[in-house]
């Protein structure tokens, strides 16, 4: 049994820590788990609710993950045969590095974004393909939901139902309500980056730019959630799905959002609170953005207030057997059963089941590819299989 480090406990980092430990207890997958942030509080708390819940022990520690010495002295001690990197864009590459330096599997769930710019691309970890595979190791990349789970479904489409792509839409809709005047539901810094950067689609061989959430689409999504109004973001997911999709012309990848929540989004704008450049303010430099994500509610704080359910899924239309075809493979998610689980509403528990499905193919060795990869890399049956027992089932029909 191998023995796993998480690093993060906030949203998502609770839910894999009591995932990883419900598949250690119902079917040997993990050995020991330990549980790193940089707040011990946090993880102790973390760790009493997986005891509580499941049964199971998990261990507990501190470290800096921007410091690839404290996590290469992490690392010698636990000895762990992967690091999930559960903690923030930022300390991607160390973390990577670390894994290297100590021969460790590496598995993540959002791509490396420099701290002073609001730009995310796989160029930084692609760069480490040779490095990872020469040391026989690997580097799954973008194990959540979006990404993740949306790069497995192209995966088992291609595979199962269309033999061409030629459009793809990543459509993800929060149906869920949490009552707050405004809050993010996973890390208030990278949502808040993420949302306001503009938009991009790939269409017919090149990306095209629109100003942030510019464009906007009515999607009715089906199990009585209905219609909704989704706008068109640039999402990292498609960076590496359109290199991979035989025969693409299209991708999209859209989000909905309340008007509540829009509304909001641009007052803070226009009033500065969302830059990420740092400002002097009484003899300090404070960047607004990170001023803000203080003071919104910690997502985490969401589970027991957020009512109503998500769907994620893929829209892809193409050529099965010479003839037309579009299929919509997705996943509903309930806020409520969710937190019932695992304590967490459901945008961390949908992000946390894959970061643990993931790195059960990772120690199983069923994914276990020295170098660096994309989810869609991958066969997508065994994961997308686990993925139902641990609590995401999906759907995939016909349109
Ligand atoms: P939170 O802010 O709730 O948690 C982040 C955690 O990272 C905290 O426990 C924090 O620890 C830890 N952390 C931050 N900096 C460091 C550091 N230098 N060293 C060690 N630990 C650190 O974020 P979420 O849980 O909401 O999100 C976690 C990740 O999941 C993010 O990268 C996010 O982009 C990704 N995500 C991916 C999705 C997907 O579908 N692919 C969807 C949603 C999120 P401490 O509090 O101790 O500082």
């Amino acid at each position: 049994m191998a023995d796993i480090l998480i690093i993060g406990s906030g949203g998502v980092g609770s839910v894999v820590a009591h995932k990883c430990a419900q598949a250690k207890r119902d079917e040997g997958a993990f050995g020991k788990i330990t549980l790193a942030s940089r707040t011990l509080a946090r993880c102790k708390q973390v760790a009493q609710s997986v005891k509580e819940r499941l049964g199971v022990d998990i261990a507990t520690t501190t470290v800096d993950a921007n410091d690839v010495d404290a996590l290469c002295r992490l690392l010698d001690s636990c000895k762990p045969t992967l690091v999930l990197n559960i903690a923030l864009p930022y300390q991607d590459l160390t973390i990577m590095d670390a894994c290297l330096k100590c021969g460790v599997h590496y598995l993540d769930t959002a791509n490396y974004e420099p701290p002073e710019t609001a730009h995310f691309e796989y160029k930084w970890q692609w760069a480490y393909r040779e490095r990872f595979a020469k040391a026989g190791l690997c580097a799954l990349l973008g194990s959540g939901f979006d990404p993740g789970v949306t790069n497995v479904f192209a995966a088992y489409v291609v595979k199962h139902a269309l033999d061409e792509v030629h459009v793809l839409d990543i459509i993800d809709c929060n149906a869920g309500d949490h009552g707050q005047p405004f809050a993010t539901n996973f890390n208030p810094e990278i949502n808040i980056r993420e949302v306001t950067a503009r938009g991009r689609y790939w269409e017919r061989g090149e990306w095209v730019e629109t100003d942030p959430l510019a464009w906007s689409m009515d999607y009715t999504f089906p199990e009585g959630i209905g219609e909704k109004k989704c706008f068109l973001m640039y999402h990292e997911e498609l960076e590496s799905l359109v290199q991979n999709l035989p025969g693409i012309r299209r991708a999209r990848f859209w989000m909905t959002f309340s008007q509540n929540y829009l509304n909001h989004l641009r007052v803070l704008e226009d009033v500065g609170m969302t830059r990420i450049d740092p400002v002097s303010f009484q003899g300090h430099d404070i960047v607004p953005v990170q001023f803000l994500a203080k003071l919104l509610p910690d997502p985490a704080s969401l589970g027991p207030l957020t009512r109503g359910k998500t769907c994620i899924g893929n829209r892809m239309q193409g050529l099965s057997k010479g003839k037309e075809r579009t299929v919509y493979i997705y996943n509903i998610c309930d806020h409520e059963a969710c937190y019932a689980e695992v304590g967490s509403q459901a945008i961390s528990y949908t992000t946390g089941v894959p970061a643990m499905v993931g790195a059960k193919m990772l120690v199983q060795g069923t994914w276990l590819k020295p170098g660096v990869h994309n989810m869609e890399e991958m066969d997508p049956d065994p994961f997308l299989a686990d993925l139902a027992k641990y609590g995401l089932p999906w759907t995939c029909v016909d349109l």
